[in-house]
């Protein structure tokens, strides 16, 4: 396929030879037997097969097998970590900690919890989005039972401090969990030596297949753990079910890559992101979410400053005045995403950049690029060159000044924070017909469509303004999700400010 694939924060394409594994496993003789079937040589095979994985998976962050629970993902993780301690040691308490950053699984599970009424202390990221293990000290509470926080951000890859801040919980007695689903197998994490309680992993961030992850539960918490189902006892008790053996086997394999090359990645990683950086080096008015680069608005992109801090291969940029929908639909030929995958879908500009202090006008135009381990140079700097070049055509849309071919009676509605800023340019006829009509606009894929086809209706002839119709017809007509009917207001404000102008100047010139 000609697209080139950037979106690795939200899955990784299978390695080769964790294909190869998960084949071998579907169509083995071996190991169809159910893991648990300890009786026969099928399930024995099978439950064999598993152990060799959850090895692999153990030895990837230095922590002993059994300590090693499978899971459908990280999302399942999360979840069985903060539920599962919540309602194991309620009597206790009923405080947790966690940050405005966090995954929405994070997030949701703690907001669940807190309708039910535990309390929940929602940490204020830095400026560089990371938190300070002082933050975590100030808000603990003798009935504060866990920290959720985690390792690193799955929309700007700001890396946490997560040492500090296990080291401080163990010292105060407090569970700690580490949503760890975007640095394992990239960064390296040792629960041997950092006191970290749970620690969720997901196989598809890695290079393995979807559904299937696991949660780290130290010895130390797993009597505190309460399962969130019940069953046939499977994984100590602590998420029973039958094992899928040929995703366990195969996400072992990919953590058994991972274990081999993570340095060789993070290299190859950074050496793609510097390529990328310096490609988008010279456009003005965009600013990369990093910790340490000091880009700021209106200035143009530095490429120097390459921090430690951050998840390898992940860049989120916000472009000034541009629309981030449009942004993306002009860059079919690139597979990425903007803010977090989640968050695509209500259009809502990422909570996470918000959180961090980014403005919402830019945080509404960010988008993330996450190259992988089959990304080269090439494709870097192609995806540098056509975001350029897709940022100057949408600014050319919506260029300062007039139109040529003016005078033109102009007015204007909405902002780039609102999701639509416009400008109307028009021209009526001495009895009151629309003889020319332009807008200029920054704005999502469908409000432009709007503004195509009004400026169309005019270019085909003269027209009484009022038969333009009404926001409602144009959603009708170029089908837009009602969702952003909001959007087409600020078209109809503009166009409405510009007939109102010529009206004003109409009066000015009758009255002496
Ligand atoms: C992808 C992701 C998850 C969810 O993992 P699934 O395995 O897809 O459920 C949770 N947390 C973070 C940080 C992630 O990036």
């Amino acid at each position: 396929m000609s697209v080139i694939y950037l979106d690795h924060a939200a899955s990784t394409p299978l390695d080769p030879q964790v294909i190869a594994a998960l084949q071998a496993a579907l169509t083995g003789e071996a190991a169809f037997g159910n893991p648990s079937a300890t009786t026969h040589v099928y399930g024995r095979a099978a439950a064999a097969q598993i152990e060799q994985a959850r090895e692999r998976i153990a030895a990837l962050i230095a922590a002993s097998p059994r300590e090693v629970i499978f899971t459908s993902g990280a999302t399942e993780s999360d979840n069985l970590a903060i539920l599962g301690i919540a309602r194991g040691r309620e009597s206790f308490g009923r405080h947790l900690i966690s940050s405005r950053t966090e995954h929405k699984a994070v997030l949701d599970a703690c907001k669940a919890l807190a309708k039910r009424g535990f309390e929940v202390t929602w940490l204020e990221p830095q400026r560089d989005g990371r938190i300070l293990p002082e933050q975590v000290a100030a808000a603990l509470r003798p009935t504060t039972q866990l920290v959720s926080l985690m390792h690193a951000n799955n929309e700007t890859g700001v890396v946490q401090p997560i040492e500090p801040i296990a080291e401080l919980c163990r010292a105060r007695g407090v569970f700690f969990h580490v949503d760890a689903a975007q640095s394992v197998g990239k960064l390296p994490l040792d629960v041997s030596t950092t006191p970290i309680d749970l620690l969720s992993l997901s196989a598809h961030k890695m290079y393995g297949p979807k559904g299937i992850g696991a949660l780290f539960v130290s010895e130390r918490v797993r009597p505190w753990l309460e399962p969130l189902m019940w069953g046939g006892g499977q994984e100590r008790g602590l998420r029973p079910g039958t094992l899928p053996t040929h995703q366990i086997v195969a996400f072992g394999v990919a953590a058994e890559v991972a274990r081999s090359r993570w340095r060789e990645d993070a290299r190859h990683l950074e050496g793609l992101v510097r390529q990328f950086k310096g490609a988008m080096e010279g456009l003005p008015g965009g600013r990369f979410n990093d910790p340490l680069l000091k880009a700021m608005d209106g200035e143009t992109m530095d490429a120097e400053a390459i921090d430690d801090g951050r998840l390898p291969g992940l860049v989120s940029l916000s472009l000034e005045g541009v629309e981030g929908e449009s942004l993306l639909a002009e860059l079919p030929q690139l597979a990425l995403s903007s803010g977090a995958a989640c968050d695509s879908a209500t259009g809502e500009p990422s909570y996470v950049l918000r959180a961090q202090g980014v403005p919402r006008e830019l945080a509404q135009s960010t988008l993330r690029v996450s190259f992988g381990r089959g990304n080269t140079a090439e494709e870097a700097e192609a995806a540098a060159r056509q975001i350029c070049a897709a940022v100057v055509r949408l600014r050319n849309e919506d260029a300062p000044g007039q139109p040529p071919g003016g005078p033109w009676a102009e007015g204007s509605a909405g902002s780039l924070a609102e999701g639509a800023r416009v400008r109307c340019f028009l021209r009526l006829t001495t009895d009151g017909r629309l003889e020319a009509l332009q807008f200029r606009l920054a704005a999502c894929p469908h409000t432009r469509e709007v503004a195509r086809r009004l400026e169309a209706r005019v270019a085909a002839g003269p027209c009484s303004p009022e038969s333009l119709g009404k926001p409602d017809d144009w959603a009708r007509e170029a089908t837009v999700p009602v969702t952003k009917l909001g959007r087409l207001l600020a078209v109809e404000d503009a166009l409405r400010r510009a007939l109102g102008s010529v009206a004003a100047a109409r009066s000015r010139t009758i009255e002496p």
